[in-house]
Order: C-alpha cells, then sequence, then structure tokens
C-alpha cells in the first residue's frame, strides 16, 4: 500500500496544490493521502471525485507528522530536489511491504531528511509537489495504474476527439 504524506498544507492557501497532490495520489496508484491539517473541505472535494470516478482512496488526518513518520512500519521516501537522482535509487527502493511518500509545500524541516529511508529527486532543479510525485510515482509503479480500473459510476471512454463518458449502473 502507498499513501502519501503532504507536509504543510494550509488550508486556504494550498487548496488547489494539495488538492492536485491528492487527485495525483489516487490516479497514480496511492491509496490514501495523510495530512496534518485538518480540513473537511478538502476531504469532500476528494470524495466528491471518488464517488464519481471511482476507488477508496483516503484523505486522513495525522496531527503529529514527526511521529507519524517515525512510526510508519515501511519505507519512507521523501520527495525533494536536494536528494539522490531518482534514476541512480529507484532501483533500491523495495517493493516488498508499504510505503510512504513525503511532500512538502514550503521549507522542509530538516529531520525529515534524517527520518526518511530515501531522499529522491526527481532532477536537482526545483519545480513542484505534484510534478515530483507524479513522475515519482509512475517509476515506483512500472506505469501499473494505466491499467487499473478504479470502478467508478462515470466511465470516461478514451476517444481521438469530443468527450465519450459512460455511466455504469
Ligand atoms: N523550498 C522548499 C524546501 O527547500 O524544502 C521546497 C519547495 S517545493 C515548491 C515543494 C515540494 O515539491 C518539495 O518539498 C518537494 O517535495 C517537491 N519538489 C520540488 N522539486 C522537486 C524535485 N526536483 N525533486 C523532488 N521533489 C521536488
Amino acid at each position: 500500500m502507498i499513501t502519501v504524506l503532504r507536509l504543510g498544507h494550509r488550508p486556504a492557501r494550498d487548496k488547489r496544490v494539495t488538492t492536485h497532490v491528492g487527485l495525483v495520489a489516487r490516479c497514480f496508484g496511492a491509496s490514501r493521502m495523510v495530512i496534518t491539517t485538518r480540513d473537511d473541505e478538502l476531504v469532500s472535494r476528494i470524495q466528491s471525485v471518488n464517488d464519481r470516478f471511482g476507488s477508496n482512496f483516503s484523505v486522513e488526518y495525522q496531527r503529529n507528522w514527526k511521529n507519524y513518520i517515525r512510526s510508519f512500519d515501511g519505507i519512507v521516501v521523501h520527495l525533494t530536489m536536494y536528494g539522490e537522482k531518482l534514476g541512480e535509487v529507484a532501483g533500491r527502493i523495495g517493493h516488498d511491504g508499504d510505503l510512504l511518500v513525503v511532500v512538502g509545500s514550503e521549507k522542509v524541516p530538516k529531520e525529515v531528511y534524517h527520518l526518511a529511508t530515501y531522499n529522491v529527486a526527481v532532477g536537482n532543479q526545483p519545480h513542484s509537489e505534484v510534478a515530483a510525485l507524479a513522475l515519482f510515482l509512475d517509476r515506483y509503479t512500472g506505469g501499473a495504474w494505466e491499467k487499473e480500473e478504479l470502478g467508478g459510476k462515470l466511465k470516461i471512454m478514451p476517444s481521438a476527439r469530443g468527450k465519450k463518458v459512460e455511466t455504469v449502473s
């Protein structure tokens, strides 16, 4: 099971970005996102996507990120431009057991770099937690997300032009 920990979410300021972190996590193979600030609106936004497009992806609140990382039973990957290159470290990250992927927002506390099993850079340039997460999950799952059916009420039929959506009863 893959969990994404979104550090430093500020409900008013980070509304869109944290929603996108959640949607990317949901789409590319994670089962849940953990946030450390309560945000019921965020939970309902993601739930509404689940209701229409499927999956049991959940958003959970944990007050203390440090305890959460410390007590996580599995591999912890922290995505940071200061880390080891994705292409060099990816092969070393195990696939047995659970995985926690940590992404930041503003400045990430130093401890995170020490608590992580791997600090992974998706390129050593600054960009975005959304992009870093998408690329990392694609690489980690070997693209398996592409074959997954999330089983929603609405099913999009891939189409060269226009929008084709089936309602599944
Ligand atoms: N300036 C912040 C710092 O020094 O910790 C990082 C801000 S960045 C906008 C927000 C998050 O995007 C980071 O915490 C990291 O998770 C992710 N990120 C940005 N660029 C990245 C990269 N090249 N590789 C991996 N993750 C990256």
